[in-house]
C-alpha cells in the first residue's frame, strides 16, 4: 500500500504541491488528472524521491515503511518504478542493456526478447536508448524497461502523449499487463498511478479512482469516467473554478 499525508513538496525553494493526500491499496489504480502546470509531474518525482523534490511537510508510507526521506534508488529497490513524461535519449547504451540492468537477474520469468517481442520492438534492442524513436516507440520502450523491473508500485507520467491511436492499444495492453489486470484485483501483487493529460488510456486501463490537481492541490476524487465526463464537458477551467471556492486560506 502507498499512502500518501500531507505531503508539500517545494522545488529549488518554491512550493509546488500542497498538503497532498493519497493513499493506493495494492492491486488498486489511480488516475490523476489535470491541467499542465498543475503539478503532476512533481507528485510523482516526489514518490520516486528526485533529489529535487524537496518534501517540505508530510510523509511517503509505500509498504508500511517511512519512505519520505530515502534515497531514490532505495525506493526503487524497495519496489516502486517510473516511467518518465519525456524521457531522455541515452547516446552509447543500448537499449538491450538497460532491459538487461531492469531485469536484475530475473531472466528466466521473462526473457529480453520476449519482454522486445510484447512491445513489438524486437528491431530496436541494439540501438541507442530512445535515440531517433518515434514517441510511440518511445512509450513502448519505457514500459518494457519498467516491466523488466516489475515494481510493486508504477507511476506512468502520460504514457499515451504523443502516441497515436494504434500505439496506444499497445501501451494500455503493456500497462494491463505491469498491473497485473488479467488476475482478480485480490491476487495482484501490484498497483499503479495513472497520470493522464487526456484521459484516452483509461479508454483501455481501467482505474478505480480519479483525481483532479489544480494549482498543486488535489482538488477532488470520485469515478475516473465521471471526472473526465465533465472535464471533457466543461474543460479544467471548471475544475479550477470549483477548487477556488473551496481552496483552505493558508
Ligand atoms: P504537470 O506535470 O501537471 O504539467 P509539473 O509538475 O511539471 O506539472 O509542474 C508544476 C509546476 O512546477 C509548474 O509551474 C512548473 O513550472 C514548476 N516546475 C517544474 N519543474 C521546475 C523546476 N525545475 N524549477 C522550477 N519550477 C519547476
Ligand atoms: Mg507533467
Amino acid at each position: 500500500m502507498l499512502e500518501i499525508k500531507h505531503l508539500t513538496v517545494a522545488i529549488e525553494g518554491k512550493k509546488i504541491l500542497h498538503d497532498i493526500n493519497l493513499t493506493i491499496r495494492t492491486g488498486e489504480t489511480h488516475a490523476l488528472f489535470g491541467p499542465n502546470g498543475s503539478g503532476k509531474t512533481t507528485l510523482l518525482m516526489a514518490i520516486m524521491g528526485f533529489p529535487k523534490y524537496q518534501v517540505i511537510k508530510g510523509s511517503i508510507i509505500f509498504k508500511g515503511k517511512d519512505i519520505t526521506r530515502l534515497p531514490l534508488d532505495e525506493r526503487a529497490h524497495l519496489g516502486i518504478g517510473m516511467s518518465f513524461q519525456r524521457p531522455p535519449v541515452v547516446r552509447g547504451v543500448k537499449t538491450r542493456d538497460l532491459v538487461a540492468a531492469c531485469l536484475r537477474g530475473r531472466e528466466t520469468e521473462e526473457s529480453i526478447e520476449q519482454l522486445a517481442e510484447r512491445a513489438d520492438l524486437a528491431d530496436f534492442m541494439d540501438r541507442e536508448i530512445n535515440y531517433g524513436f518515434s514517441g510511440g516507440e518511445i512509450k513502448r520502450s519505457e514500459l518494457m524497461q519498467v516491466l523488466a523491473q516489475k515494481p510493486e508500485l508504477t507511476l506512468l507520467d502520460e504514457p499515451e502523449s504523443g502516441v497515436d491511436l494504434v500505439n496506444i492499444a499497445l501501451i494500455g495492453e503493456l500497462i494491463n499487463k505491469l498491473l497485473d489486470k488479467g488476475c482478480h484485483i485480490r491476487a495482484r501483487k501490484c498497483m499503479g498511478l495513472i497520470i493522464t493529460h487526456t484521459g484516452h488510456i483509461l479508454d483501455y486501463v481501467n482505474a478505480r479512482t480519479g483525481y483532479v490537481m489544480v494549482e498543486g492541490r488535489i482538488s477532488c476524487g470520485g469515478d475516473p469516467h465521471e471526472i473526465l465526463a465533465t472535464i471533457r464537458a466543461k474543460g479544467y477551467e471548471e475544475c479550477i473554478k470549483c477548487m477556488m471556492e473551496n481552496v483552505p486560506s493558508e
